[in-house]
């Protein structure tokens, strides 16, 4: 089996995502890029290669089956290391709750929380064969229900299907813990802050390469780590 700790991180093609897999193949790892358009998805492995990254393509939909992204690192590397569930949708607008087609409330839960267990469980043979395993699931401050309510932080649009699928995905996280609390698996949420990307039309003050250090810290975690905590580059942040 190679020595080389092996990552895999879903909708690494752009974005947040992009960077993570830059950011974890600098480290000298295997980095698959999970992408479902075969054409985006190339053309990063490509551009992550070129920057000398150990990059490699995952064809992968996360509202499908992951069992072939399995497969294909099983027969790779026989094992996974370091899991980051990255990809999501916003599901554009309205989602005021009075307003929101229930559908479009559908599509994202089906993307940014059962996409994330899809793959979580598809993966976890592979990454109980690592020593250090660790998951990621990349999360919001609008999942804050704290910051939600508390008045005073800027949790900008009002919506019933993104900001709710992450205080979703965070209760999600919090019981993967609590049932993988007697392994070796650490699974944390990391928040990138407010991004340039795509996502938000690139209204974000931060860069992809400020989003992603805080996944590519949760994926370094040493072996005493925390695990179904929700982060920060500041620390912790409150539920
Ligand atoms: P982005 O630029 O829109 O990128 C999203 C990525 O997810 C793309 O690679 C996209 O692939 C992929 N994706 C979407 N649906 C998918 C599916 N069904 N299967 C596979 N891949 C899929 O977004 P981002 O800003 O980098 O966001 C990355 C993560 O950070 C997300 O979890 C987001 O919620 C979180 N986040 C972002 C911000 C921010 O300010 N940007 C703030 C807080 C949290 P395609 O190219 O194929 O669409």
């Amino acid at each position: 089996m190679s020595e080389q700790t092996v990552a895999l991180v879903t909708g690494a093609n752009k974005g947040i995502g992009y960077e993570i897999a830059a950011g974890l193949g600098a480290l000298g790892w295997s980095v698959g890029v999970g992408a479902r358009d075969e054409e985006r998805r190339e053309a990063a492995v490509a551009k992550l290669r070129a920057g000398g990254a150990d990059a490699f393509g995952v064809p992968l939909d996360v509202t499908g089956a992951a069992t072939a992204a399995a497969a294909l690192l099983e027969e790779r590397y026989g094992r996974l290391d370091v899991l980051v569930n990255n990809a999501a949708i916003t599901g554009g607008m309205p989602q005021e709750p009075t307003l929101v087609d229930p559908g479009t409330i559908r599509t994202v839960v089906e993307t940014n929380v059962i996409g994330v267990v899809r793959v979580t469980n598809a993966m976890l043979t592979l990454l109980r064969r690592s020593r250090s395993p660790r998951i990621v699931n990349m999360s919001s401050t609008v999942g804050s229900l704290t910051r939600q309510t508390d008045g005073t932080f800027d949790t900008g649009p009002i919506g019933a299907a993104y900001p709710t699928s992450k205080s979703f995905l965070n209760a999600v996280t919090v019981q993967y813990a609590k049932e993988l609390s007697d392994t070796n698996i650490l699974i944390n949420l990391g928040c990138p802050g407010y991004v340039a990307t795509d996502l938000n039309g690139h209204r974000g003050y931060r860069t992809p390469q400020q989003g992603a250090a805080i996944a590519i810290r949760l994926a370094t975690l040493p072996d005493d780590g925390p695990t179904g905590g929700f982060f920060d580059d500041d620390g912790v942040v409150p539920w």
